[in-house]
């Protein structure tokens, strides 16, 4: 059972910070992970590696510093990794992110599963994962947290739904993508790390050329949408949490209500305590 999983390096917060003037991802200071659903994706993988064999490609587009996540994958488990890199895939929205993910695995031999985590915590979109099955022309089968069989030519699985969870058979080769739920990722070994750092290490780097696709199909210029601009909400008020003993709280909060500026329905509260 040959897998490829997609894995993306993301900066290690749920709360992305927006520069105001250029309106990109404030990026310094943060560490960067491997995306935490795609941890799971990669056991997910790995555990069907352990009870049938065949072999794990991690694979992910990003910078040259996302060989990092790839390194963790090897270190996890994973056989090979594919780094897609190149400065003409910068500013892809998630049409054109996922024709180059798309077009990266019909490059990299044969395989009977694809498996994505569900979401990237900094994108958030939960579309690579369906738009690569449809690029590939497989079957897909999202929010997935177990996998009851698989054999030669099918799998089935469990997808998480609001009010339960549906049984579905995908022919294979077949995309999954993944919830945290089903699974808890194995820490990567030291030996594995060390090796997968090495000049040796089973890591291919792939451009544009490489993958064969035109520059005008990825990246910014492959990209049906643009962002016009992106911008922070600004919170106005802050919660501030009063201390003390119950009617100093409570003297304290009328006072603040009566003074709050233009707050009708909060000073008739505050004056209707006072009676
Ligand atoms: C309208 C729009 C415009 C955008 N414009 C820009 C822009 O101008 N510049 C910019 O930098 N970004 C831009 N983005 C963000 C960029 O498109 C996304 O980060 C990227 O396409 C992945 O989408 P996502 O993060 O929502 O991933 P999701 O769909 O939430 O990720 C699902 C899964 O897909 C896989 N995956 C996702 N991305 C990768 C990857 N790179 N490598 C390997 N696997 C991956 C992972 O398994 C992940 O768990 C834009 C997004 C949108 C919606």
């Amino acid at each position: 059972m040959d897998s490829i999983v997609l894995i993306k390096q993301v900066p290690d917060t749920t709360e992305v910070q927006l520069d105001p003037k250029t309106g990109n991802l404030i990026r310094e200071g943060l560490k960067s992970i491997i995306n935490p659903d795609d941890a799971h994706a990669l056991e997910a993988a790995l555990t069907l590696k352990d009870r049938f064999g065949g072999k794990v490609t991690a694979l992910s587009m990003g910078p040259m510093q996302a060989i990092d996540v790839i390194t963790e994958a090897l270190g996890m488990g994973a056989d090979a990794g594919v780094l897609l890199t190149d400065r003409a895939f910068a500013g892809a929205d998630t049409w054109a992110t996922s024709f180059t993910l798309a077009r990266a695995i019909q490059q990299v031999g044969s395989w009977d599963l694809v498996f994505c985590g569900r979401q990237a915590i900094d994108g958030d979109t939960a579309q690579i994962g369906p738009q690569v099955a449809d690029w590939l022309g497989i079957p897909q089968a999202a929010y997935v947290f177990a996998i009851e069989s698989v054999n030669p030519k099918h799998i089935t699985v469990k997808r998480r739904l609001e009010d339960g969870y549906e049984r579905l058979q995908c022919r294979l080769p077949a995309l999954i993508t993944v919830i945290g739920e089903m699974n808890t990722p194995r820490f990567p070994r030291v030996d594995r790390l060390l090796a997968g750092c090495r000049e040796k290490a089973p890591i291919r780097v792939f451009n544009a050329a490489d993958i064969g696709v035109k520059t005008r199909e990825v990246g910014l210029e492959g990209s049906l949408t643009h962002v016009i601009k992106t911008f922070a909400p600004k919170f106005k008020r802050e919660g501030k949490i009063l201390e003390g003993g119950k009617e100093s709280v409570v003297r304290e909060l009328i006072q603040r209500l009566k003074a709050s500026e233009g707050a009708t329905a909060c000073r008739a509260f505050a004056s209707a305590c006072e009676l």
